[in-house]
């Protein structure tokens, strides 16, 4: 979900970029007003989340999926520490194992991804420590920057600019913009500049975050719309408070929806209490009422609820509350389940 004036916003600029009459899909990438919306973007980046001095902020394209085997690729000399929290996790650990050893240091799979691990040792050895700060498919959510002996690396492709994060910790910070930023087609990279260079592998240009850095994102043609979109989507973070308040605007979500799981008789949530996501808030129907998911599933979607349907390897339902997501939207979904509940 993205606010509606950051849509309306990117839609004019499509079909008129700042009165010059031609589109935002027409002009050059290197046009001289296309240069301030990255500008502007990578300020408000480092603005909104407080980027310490050293770090870049780079946009790329390939999607998070991408930054799997780019961060590796880039970090990744002899041996590199994952945490398995789930389907995301998994893939990134699939790709970092063609460029070296991996360590997976703890994973929830033993209970099918409900619950983030903890206490888990990390060898002091390990070149870096990834971790998916939000499990988007499971609905498990690590709300805090982990103390570490090696350096954070962290997939925040579905919670980044939810919370304040402390950067210092991270080399790198990667989110497929889809999420909580714009439109799908761009990622958001923030790296530190100190981290690069250090491995001994050769790195092909375009899979070298050096090469963005330098350029300033503009090596080759960035995805200029989807840029765009973000610059808007973070100048509507900036004006509605910025992070401190997108994090208590999903509090304020997540617990209202919590409450009516943990209340309504139909149903419950997947995800152990203290691990939950404030963003993806997975929950099915209790055993003795299963029979009438396909019910509920109709009945909110008759409701206007769109997308609720879970993931296939969760099952149940799955409401999405990213930053644009009102406290309308949910009680409009609580209503429906108190509802659904009065009929049974
Ligand atoms: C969606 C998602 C991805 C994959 O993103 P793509 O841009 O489709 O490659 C990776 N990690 C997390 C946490 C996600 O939610």
């Amino acid at each position: 979900m993205l606010p509606r004036e950051v849509i309306e916003a990117t839609a004019a600029a499509c079909l008129d970029f700042e009165g010059s009459g031609l589109s935002l899909m027409e002009i050059s990438h290197r046009a001289k007003n296309f240069q301030p919306v990255v500008d502007k973007a990578v300020e408000l980046v480092k603005e909104l989340l407080d980027v310490p001095e050293g770090y870049s902020v780079i946009f790329l394209a390939g999607g998070a999926s991408t930054e799997f085997c780019r961060v590796p690729y880039n970090f990744l000399e002899k041996k590199a520490a994952y945490l398995n929290t789930g389907t995301w996790a998994k893939k990134a650990m699939k790709e970092a194992k063609l460029f070296g050893e991996v360590v997976e240091v703890a994973s929830s799979a033993d209970d099918n991804y409900t619950y983030i691990p903890k206490g888990f040792a990390i060898p002091e050895d390990a070149d870096y420590l990834h971790v998916t700060s939000n499990n988007t498919i499971f609905g498990t959510e690590m709300r805090y920057d982990l103390d570490s002996p090696v350096p954070l690396v962290a997939d925040m492709s579905s919670d980044i600019f939810s919370r304040p994060v402390d950067v210092s910790k991270y080399n790198c910070i990667y989110a497929g913009a889809q999420k909580n930023v714009s439109m799908a087609g761009v990622n958001i990279v923030i790296v530190k500049e100190a981290a690069l260079g250090k491995v001994s592998r050769q790195i092909p240009t375009m899979l070298d975050y050096a090469t963005h850095v330098k350029s300033g994102s503009m090596f080759n043609t960035p995805p200029v719309v989807p840029i765009y979109c973000a610059m808007k989507n973070l100048e509507w973070m900036k004006k509605n408070g910025g992070v401190e308040a997108m994090a208590k605007r999903a509090e304020e979500r997540a617990d209202m929806l919590y409450a009516e799981i943990d209340r309504n008789k139909l149903f419950r949530g997947t995800v152990k209490e203290e691990d939950r996501s404030l963003m993806n808030i997975c929950f099915v129907m209790n055993d003795e009422y299963k029979e009438l998911e396909a019910d509920f599933l109709q009945f909110a979607t008759d409701r206007g609820m769109v997308g609720i349907k879970g993931h296939r390897s969760v099952g149940g339902f799955r409401a999405s509350c990213y930053n644009a997501q009102t406290v309308e939207g949910v009680q409009a979904l609580i209503q429906s389940m108190k509802d659904f509940e009065a009929q049974h």
